[in-house]
């Protein structure tokens, strides 16, 4: 059964020469189309193009056509950096934080990340799925078409394993396309407090070891900071993650530049996240790899640290994304639409350039860059079409409305 769906007043980020990515000055390149048409079947995008080029129906019996009623057709938000399988919201801490405390003081009183593993470890995993796929789903109808989960809340190895248990279980049953992240070196559980290197150890040891038996990930990740994983601990970490498949990402930067930006890089990861704090060495760590930077102004909005320095990015010509960071701490919401607007609000990156960092750079940063991020024949027919707005940088602008009228998944429609 053939789609086609007319009437789509303007279809963006359209790419006939699957682009990886964009970075630099060609950030600011956006392709459209006006009065434009899709074809998807079998959950893939078979054509697109101007309404005046479509070539009609061959069989009536076997298409289904949509109006999309004058709306925008963007494709699906890529959210590169998410926490969303965690057991409880922390809006007490929040609390706690406005009546003054740091984040750090908060994790010093046993909450934040260890408040979280404890809570995991109550749960049971039938309970943790159906959490987390309601989370999911209410990202699904604010756009988000494949996002990336971490681990990092069970800080041992029967929590961890039921976190990734779950992220699982939501790859098996949800249209959105998904990576799994293992994020044992999140924090130090309390057992651990004066025991780094045996929880290092556990890691590498237990953790690891199981996590390749069931095939639950497809990343390793670390938070490199102080009070958290020093430099030589992450590599440790990230090498012996590789030593099972798992190429790595990395938590760096959010408050201090220790060398952990070029750490990563050197051991080939896909990916490095936070980077609100960058200086000279960090930026020029850069140089020659293919590595993208992950930044994530929800986390800067929420906590009021510093946001990254997108648009220097831009002038160095480092490729970056956007992602949500959506976690009970630092970022409680996956909206993508607020993601893009405190790009453009926070980050004064304009809204060509917020397109790209959450699409196909997003894309870039969990490997779909093949499957996802651009309107491409071939491509999965993830996308979502707007209500009639005047223009595609109305989205953005407009921050805080939902705009977003009908959504297609692996080319069936969700909403
Ligand atoms: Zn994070």
């Amino acid at each position: 059964m053939k789609t086609v769906i007319k009437n789509i007043s303007k279809l963006v980020q359209n790419d006939d020469n699957m682009i990886k990515f964009r970075a630099g000055n060609d950030m600011n390149h956006l392709n459209t189309i006006s009065n434009a048409f899709i074809e998807i079947e079998d959950g893939l995008i078979t054509d697109y193009g101007d309404m005046d080029d479509w070539k009609g129906i061959d069989d009536w019996n076997q298409t289904k056509i949509i109006d999309a009623e004058e709306g925008i057709l963007f494709p699906s938000y890529c959210d590169s950096h998410t926490h969303l399988v965690y057991a409880e919201s922390r809006e007490n801490e929040f609390n706690d934080r406005l009546n003054g405390l740091s984040y750090q003081e908060i994790a010093e009183k046993g909450g934040g990340i260890l408040n979280s593993a404890l809570k995991i470890a109550e749960i049971n995993e039938d309970l943790l799925y159906e959490k987390s796929l309601e989370r999911l789903n209410n990202l699904i109808l604010q756009g988000t078409g494949a996002i990336e989960i971490k681990s990092g809340y069970g800080l041992n190895l029967e929590s961890e394993l039921k976190i990734l248990r779950v992220i699982k279980k939501l790859k098996e049953n949800s249209p959105v396309s998904i990576k799994s992240t293992f994020l044992g070196a999140h924090a130090l559980p309390i057992d651990y407090r004066e025991k780094k290197s045996e929880y290092i150890d556990l890691i590498i040891n237990k953790m690891l070891p199981a996590i390749k038996s069931e095939n639950l990930a497809d990343y390793i990740d670390v938070f490199c900071e102080k009070g958290y994983f020093n430099v030589e601990d992450t590599i440790k970490i990230l090498e012996a993650g590789q030593k099972i498949g798992l190429k790595g990402k990395t938590h760096v930067n959010q408050f201090n530049s220790i060398g952990g930006v070029k750490a990563s890089i050197e051991n080939k990861c896909i990916s490095v996240d936070h980077l609100e704090i960058m200086n000279e060495e960090d930026f020029l760590a850069f140089k020659d790899s293919s590595c993208i930077a992950t930044l994530l102004p929800s986390c800067s909005f929420f906590l009021g640290i510093p946001y990254s320095p997108a648009k220097e990015f831009i002038k160095r010509n480092i490729p970056f994304n956007l992602a949500s960071d959506y976690n009970p701490g630092s970022s409680p919401s996956g909206n993508m639409n607020f993601v893009s607007s405190l790009g453009s609000i926070k980050l004064k990156l304009n809204a060509e350039q917020v397109i790209n960092a959450t699409t196909i750079n997003g894309a870039y940063a969990m490997e779909y860059e093949n499957e996802l991020g651009t309107i491409s024949v071939g491509k999965k027919a993830n996308f979502f079409i707007t209500k009639p707005i005047p223009s595609y940088q109305y989205l953005h602008y407009s921050f805080g409305e939902n705009l977003i009228d009908k959504i297609f998944l692996e080319g069936k429609q969700i909403k």
